[in-house]
């Protein structure tokens, strides 16, 4: 069994603050795995939201986390399944960091995100260990996600793309808080009535907020920018890539479209 102030130097280290590490394994050839156990012992019902702490069930969860010093990071932790003592609903406890039924923590998938907008599918798959699959899936799953949500506070907002279908040019539109760098919403298609739709469904108050768009090589979608989003800046692509070019003036945009497979 682990001593008590190594399980405390591994808390703070992967600072997932609503977990308690209770101990720890490396295990050769796949990595460390942390076993971790929810601070809170109390859940809030969805249903009546009061505060209940029945036991109904108890379910083991198996996810990966950020890498550490080169080793694949697994948490393992029992997300338990409550029974309202008010309102006798079921129901499954809530964690920040990882969401119901994803294999993967919350940072990674934002993590994954970044580096494919940096780099491609593939590269990102083999430095994270994982498998192109894997990597599409958590794309879609986070483009899911987003769908529902509304982005709060952006003011600095980038429009970018990535491919992801096998054998298929067909690009999802992806746009970024360019001020915190987490996506705010994945879209299937990268088309202007996909964008606009997008743009209407956050509505006026997120889109008067917004003071600079980057736009990554759709100069077309300048328009639509500006006749939605009224105080925005329209500005250049913010990842150009220097090549050898350059020395003669010549600047090339960066081309991150990659064909998966
Ligand atoms: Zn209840």
């Amino acid at each position: 069994m682990a001593s008590f102030p190594q399980l405390n130097i591994f808390e703070q280290i992967i600072n997932l603050p609503e977990f308690k590490v209770k101990n720890y394994r490396f295990i050769d050839g796949f990595g460390l795995v942390l076993i971790l156990e929810k601070k809170e012992k109390k859940a809030i019902c969805p249903q009546c939201g009061k505060k209940s702490n029945k036991l109904h069930q108890n379910h083991r969860y198996k996810g990966r986390d950020l890498p550490m010093m080169e080793q694949d990071v697994y948490l393992r932790v029992n997300r338990r399944q409550f029974k309202c003592s008010h309102c006798q609903t079921p129901f499954t406890e809530h964690f920040d960091s990882i969401k119901k039924t994803r294999t993967y923590t919350e940072r990674l998938a934002e993590k994954i995100i970044t580096e494919v907008l940096e780099s491609d599918v593939k590269n990102v798959a083999r430095r994270n260990g994982l498998s192109e699959k894997e990597v599409e899936t958590i794309l879609k799953e986070k483009f899911s996600d987003l769908e529902t949500e509304k982005p709060k506070g952006l003011k600095k907002l980038g429009i970018d793309e990535i491919a992801w279908v096998k054998g298929h040019k067909n690009y999802c539109a992806v746009l970024v808080d360019l001020e915190t760098r987490k996506p705010v919403d994945i879209l299937e298609k990268r088309t202007k009535e996909c964008l606009r739709e997008c743009f209407e469904r956050w509505g006026t108050e997120v889109l008067e907020n917004i003071e600079e768009v980057s736009i990554d090589l759709w100069s077309a979608y300048k328009n639509l920018v500006q006749e939605l989003m009224p105080n925005a800046e329209v500005v250049a692509d913010r990842f150009p890539v220097m090549t050898a070019g350059d020395a003669f003036g010549v600047m090339r945009i960066s081309n991150r479209r990659v064909e998966i497979g």
